[in-house]
């Protein structure tokens, strides 16, 4: 396994750099507490060095054309395809992921977002707009550097998600992957490289919130990406309006999923375990508020129980294992909290609820049912297996209470009745819905929050207004008429 661990702490302008004076970062395996690699984090000196690299090499590449650029993307996505087993086992180690979700969530996903953006990257065009004999055209330029800033969930996939759009429209990025899951960053950052990206336009740099913050403000950059918590946007958002920066913020949720009476259960179940308990609950679009109809609503829990013990909980790297532990020891505690909090504030305690004792950082899925509204467990972001299930009567009601939150990333409705499905998801404040399914984010329909969970949107040909600008172009073909 080590092989595959990238061989050192940075990656600039297309070569691994290390610069050992900065603070130490131990990477931990949270399936053991194995301290795996030390990396560093980056020096003021390594800051400048990548958004030198990224200003350099950014309008060679955005002078070349979309096809060009779109070549060398697409490659990337069929060497990471190809490099799938490696990637997984690495994103496994880095994140404590069982193996059985990496494989098909993590470096697949990625590739889809190459794949995608490389696709794109011809087709971007500016349009002609004819007004009389003159005309005016648009250019649809690149934005110049962009920065990238990734939470600790989905290291590779929040890379590429960020990479493959600002590369296919002509931008440079720097990429500060998460100080708690910085290895994956770099692999794509190498394959990239390998692919035949020229040396300089994706740069991956280590360190904690104050590389970021040099990032964000330092005057070279057109552009900051952050995947990450309300509070980090609000201090990123703000840094990057002194310099009237594009930003894309993809922040956290507290999202609804609401299961009417009429909903398949056994499909409500499943999609309210795919939205709880995926990535060990590590999902910002989790529906961690599952609102479930008086009618259906023991059937439901007993159902959910069942399936939720089911879970096979343990070593990440057997494939066999569906459920692991927390990224690290410190955000178990957070959770571990919230439980406690669950179980203070009167919530019912249905399964889960338990440190499993070990090295690893091993929760059990947690579900809590009679959560009202109230409670810390409905209104605060957990990111964490804990599912809080609430009751409600009709549709207007719940509707209302679904919309009570300052969040609005995600919402989700099973129903058997689709008038039903899309008149309320046409009503909910949450920027990806889903009908009868939750948490599927392919590469082609738009993702990204509304009200305090962000601005901007990842994925999707929307993508490609957050990663680049128009240029208008009037041309005149008859005299100037100056007034004097
Ligand atoms: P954080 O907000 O703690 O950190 C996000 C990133 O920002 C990290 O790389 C962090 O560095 C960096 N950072 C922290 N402070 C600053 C600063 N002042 N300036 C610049 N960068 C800074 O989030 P987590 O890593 O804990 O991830 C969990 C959060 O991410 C949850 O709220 C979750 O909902 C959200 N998220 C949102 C997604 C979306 O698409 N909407 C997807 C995935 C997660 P470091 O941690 O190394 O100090």
């Amino acid at each position: 396994m080590q092989n595959v661990q990238p061989t050192a702490s940075h990656f600039i302008n297309g070569a691994y750099v290390e610069d050992a004076t900065g603070a130490a970062i131990d990477v931990v395996y949270p399936a053991t507490g194995a301290v795996i690699a030390t990396l560093h984090a980056a020096t003021p000196a390594i800051v400048d060095q990548a958004l030198a690299a990224a200003k350099a090499a950014q309008p060679v590449w955005a002078a070349m054309t979309g096809t060009e650029r779109g070549r060398i993307l697409r490659r990337a996505a069929d060497m990471i395809r190809d490099r799938n087993r490696a990637l997984s086992e690495l994103e496994t180690l880095d994140t404590g992921k069982p193996l059985q979700e990496t494989l098909v969530a993590d470096a697949t996903s990625g590739a889809d977002a190459l794949e995608y953006f490389g696709g794109l990257a011809a087709s971007l065009t500016g349009e002609h707009i004819q007004l009389g004999q003159d005309f005016v055209y648009t250019r649809r330029e690149a934005l110049g550097v962009c920065v990238g800033i990734g939470a600790w969930n989905y290291p590779t996939q929040i890379a590429c998600w960020k990479g493959a759009p600002a590369l296919a429209c002509g931008n440079s990025m720097v990429f500060k992957p998460s100080e708690t899951t910085p290895l994956s960053a770099l692999k794509v950052a190498e394959i990239l490289h390998e692919a035949g990206l020229p040396a300089g336009l994706f740069n991956v740099i280590q360190g904690r919130g104050d590389v970021g913050a040099a990032l964000v403000t330092d005057p070279r950059v057109d552009k900051v990406s952050l995947t990450g918590s309300v509070p980090t946007g609000r201090k990123v958002y703000a840094a990057a309006a002194q310099g009237i920066k594009h930003v894309t913020m993809e922040l956290g949720g507290k999202s609804p999923l609401i299961v009417f009476d009429d909903a398949d259960v056994e499909d409500a179940v499943g999609g309210a375990i795919l939205g709880n308990f995926y990535s060990s609950g590590q999902v910002c679009s989790n529906g961690t508020r599952v609102f479930v109809q008086k009618g259906i609503k023991e059937r439901f829990l007993a159902r959910l129980k069942q399936r939720v013990e089911a879970a096979v909980i343990g070593d990440p790297m057997d494939e066999a294992t569906n459920f692991g532990p927390m990224v690290s020891a410190a955000q178990r505690d957070i959770v571990l909290g919230y439980i406690e909090k669950g179980q203070a504030e009167g919530a019912r305690l249905i399964t889960g609820g338990q440190r499993i004792d070990g090295d690893g950082f091993y929760l059990t899925p947690t579900v809590f049912a009679d959560v009202t509204d109230g409670m810390t467990i409905a209104r605060e972001e957990i990111f964490g297996p804990v599912m809080a299930v609430l009751d409600f009567d009709d549709e207007d009601e719940v509707i209302a209470r679904a919309n009570a939150t300052e969040f609005g990333l995600s919402a989700g409705v099973f129903t058997r009745d689709l008038t039903r499905g899309h008149r309320v998801i046409g009503q909910l404040e949450a920027g990806s819905c889903w009908i009868n399914t939750y948490n599927l984010a392919p590469v082609e329909a738009p993702f990204g929050g509304a009200k305090l969970s962000g601005v901007g949107r990842e994925n999707s040909k929307a993508a490609i207004e957050h990663y680049s600008q128009l240029k208008s172009v009037y041309v005149a073909m008859g005299p100037v008429d100056a007034p004097y």
